[in-house]
């Protein structure tokens, strides 16, 4: 799985999320992450038809709404996502929160795997417990569990449970919508290796074995967030980061949300 990817979360249905991905492509990334929520799959699949690359070389993660697994549809969902995308099948399927009925639509997502339509499953804002229940109750482990994971925010607890069973993390927003761009060690950290704020924090999520998916549609942007692998954050840096951590996070705890 590539691990950097372009994130997808509120780019409109339409040449905004097309040009992003191109631009994307260009600038090398091979990763594009999307959602039945997000409303731009129809996009994300034109995109894809059209980029510079072959769809195989480019690795394309969607993800199952709450509504769809609380009212057991997952596999019609599924069908739905891919004739949106256009495709036959997807690298990764996520299902999108822990709501209820999440078991059912792992057994969903694990015949999904038989049929081939996806290549790989996953979960996303699963906490310990939640990821327990899989490991017991399912006959395969997610791939990956996609959180939120910033330098406010690390979820330790989560991350480790997943170590244990080899299960990948993926970040979303891992750059917190840009709020904490402004905190001066990045920028002065960023000076060291002549790179920006977003630069060293993507790095840092890298350097945690954590896969990115920053979102942007400003082709500058696009391309300066893939710039990530021609330098390395020294250890004293890595640490300084991590010292900001304060469990803060910007969307809901996956324990207690309502939609
Ligand atoms: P993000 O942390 O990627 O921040 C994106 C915002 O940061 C941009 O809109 C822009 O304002 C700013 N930005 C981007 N690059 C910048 C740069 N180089 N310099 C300065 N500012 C910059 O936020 P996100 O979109 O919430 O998260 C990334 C992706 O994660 C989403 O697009 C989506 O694909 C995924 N996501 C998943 C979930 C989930 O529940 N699984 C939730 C939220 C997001």
């Amino acid at each position: 799985m590539p691990q950097l990817g372009l994130g997808d979360y509120k780019a409109d249905n339409g040449k905004e999320a097309i040009d992003a991905i191109h631009w994307a492509v260009e600038a090398g990334y091979r990763h594009v992450d999307t959602a039945g929520i997000y409303n731009n799959e129809e996009a994300v699949g034109k995109a894809l038809q059209t980029a510079s690359v072959p769809r195989g070389d480019v690795w394309l993660t969607t993800k199952i709404w709450n509504d769809d697994v609380r009212a057991g549809r997952t596999t019609a969902a599924l069908d739905e996502a891919l004739a949106r995308l256009k495709t036959d099948y997807v690298d990764l399927l996520l299902i999108h929160w822990p709501a209820d009925g999440y078991l059912a639509a792992w057994k969903a997502f694990e015949q999904a795997l038989s049929a081939g339509k996806v290549r790989a499953i996953g979960v996303s804002n699963f906490m310990e417990e939640h990821l327990a229940d899989i490991v017991d109750n399912g006959e395969i482990l997610p791939a990956v569990n996609q959180i939120e994971y910033h330098p406010y925010l690390v979820q330790a607890e989560a991350i480790s449970f997943s170590d244990m069973h080899d299960i990948a993390i993926t970040a979303w927003s891992p750059l917190m919508q840009g709020k904490f761009l402004q905190e001066p060690l990045f920028a002065k950290i960023g000076k060291a290796y002549g790179k920006s704020a977003a630069q060293v924090v993507l790095r840092w999520c890298l350097q945690n074995d954590i896969i990115v998916i920053p979102k942007s549609t400003n082709q500058g942007r696009i391309r300066e967030n893939g710039e990530l692998f021609d330098f390395e954050l020294s250890e004293d840096h890595m640490i300084a980061i991590d010292e900001l951590e304060r469990g803060e996070r910007l969307g809901p705890d996956p324990r207690d949300f309502d939609f």
